[in-house]
């Protein structure tokens, strides 16, 4: 199959249902109009937590850079340790990490060394002080305390070795990365630009917080929730603010977000009711689609092209924004900032604490807590009510419990897939 090259030639595939649209099928859909940021800048290593590189960093050296103990103890010559019996060999210097010892190990010789000490020329192994004693008449190693020669040594380049690639261009770029860069001695890497977020809220019952409400007003969280999440995920981003469901306004305020940014995020306004109103803004200003998602949270969602950049139109329910924002934007938003290996988020599978009613037809992620089970596995159970009006569901919950859509009830004690909230930092 040929991919599509416009939204409109999507939407006349012969199985494409707007109204029932699969979440696999939005997300591969999705996928084919993303074209990554090029422009890069160069960043100081610590700047370049959470970004993605822009070219491949290449080690300039060896690391380690010389062979060096992995253990507190003594460096000897393995040849000269007995094959039964104690060996007592006379100290000649030591090697502490920062510090080599001048001494070269010859026969009958030892070299005090400590973790992550230089070895000492001649020596070829270390024996851990535990299995030492030392006293006026030399060093004394117990027999059979090394078995092999080379025993507790590290090698030069055993890490790395100079010349090699050590992140490819579209790495993203996390605490170990930097460390390791570090460890190369690279205090600055080249980075895509950051990607450029607009969002806006929309709504004529929404007040922004500080405001007073008036009978039948709401709070937006919606554009609350979004920074938290853009923000985590490293965008320049771009509150736009709540929009009152008005034409005219909403027409300025998508041409003008569409100008700044390279991606739009609005929330509601993608409900039945509502939808046809934005269409028409939207036929006028770009190309977009609107689908009705076969999951639960989250049903309408809309994406499209205004201009060069990309639309979501999410839904207005709040946990509605965080599960379509998780499940199709997210990754999306990894694809544009130039990564390479955006894959899936894992799933796995758990162990139900508790009874789930479903009804077969639509993809539902409910929100999840995944406890320790007590005899060293996990179960997990839902938060609850499910509604999705219900954003304490998505505080409390740790995990989303991902229920495919061909699945109905689910008894205690069946496995079902859980997909983490929060990883490592
Ligand atoms: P809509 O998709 O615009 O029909 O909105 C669906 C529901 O979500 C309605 O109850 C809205 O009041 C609510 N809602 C929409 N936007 C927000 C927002 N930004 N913050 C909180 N609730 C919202
Ligand atoms: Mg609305």
């Amino acid at each position: 199959m040929t991919e599509p090259k416009t939204l409109h030639e999507a939407s006349c595939a012969d199985d494409y249902d707007p109204d029932s649209m699969p979440v696999d099928r939005a997300r591969a859909l999705i996928r084919t109009f993303l074209a990554p940021v090029t422009a890069h800048e160069r960043a100081h290593i610590r700047q370049a937590l959470n970004r993605v590189l822009a070219a491949d960093v290449i080690s300039p050296v060896d690391v380690p850079g010389h062979d060096n103990s992995a253990m507190d103890g003594y460096a000897v010559r393995f040849a000269d340790l007995a094959a039964a019996g104690d060996t007592v060999l006379q100290r000649v210097g030591e090697s502490f990490a920062g510090k080599p010892s001048a001494a070269t190990v010859g026969p009958g010789q030892c070299v005090r060394i400590f973790t992550g000490a230089v070895m000492p020329p001649g020596a070829d192994t270390v024996v851990m002080q535990e299995r030492t004693t030392e006293d006026v008449n030399g060093v004394r190693i117990a027999a059979g305390a090394v078995g092999k020669a080379g025993q507790n040594r590290r090698f030069a380049g055993e890490d790395l070795t100079r010349g090699q690639v050590v992140f490819r261009t579209g790495q993203r770029l996390r605490p170990a990365e930097l460390g390791m860069m570090a460890s190369l001695g690279i205090g600055e890497v080249t980075v895509y630009r950051k990607l450029r977020v607009a969002f806006f809220s929309t709504g004529d019952e929404l007040k922004s917080v500080g405001t007073p409400l008036a009978a039948g007003d709401i709070y937006d969280s919606n554009r609350y929730t979004l920074y938290g999440m853009l923000t985590r995920l490293d965008c320049d981003i771009v509150d736009l603010g709540v929009v009152p469901d008005v034409p005219e306004t909403l027409e300025r305020a998508f041409a003008s977000a569409a100008a700044c940014a390279d991606v739009v995020i609005t929330s509601g306004g993608v409900s039945v009711g509502e939808a046809d109103f934005v269409k028409q803004l939207m036929d006028k200003l770009g190309e977009v689609l609107f689908w009705k998602i076969a999951m639960k949270p989250g049903r309408p969602l809309a994406y499209g092209k205004i201009g060069g950049a990309h639309f979501f139109g999410l839904p207005g329910n709040p946990v509605s924004v965080m599960v379509t924002f998780y499940q199709f934007v997210q990754d999306a938003l990894r694809i544009l900032q130039g990564q390479r290996d955006v894959t899936p988020q894992p799933a796995f599978k758990v162990r139900l604490a508790a009874a789930i009613r479903k009804a077969p037809g639509r993809t539902e992620f409910q929100r999840g807590i995944l406890a320790a089970d007590g005899s060293g596995g996990w179960t997990v159970r839902t938060t609850g009510d499910q509604g999705s009006g219900i954003l304490s569901s998505m505080s409390q919950a740790n995990c989303f419990i991902v229920l495919s859509a061909e699945t109905g009830n689910c008894a205690i004690g069946d496995l079902v897939d859980v997909q983490l909230l929060e990883g490592l930092i």
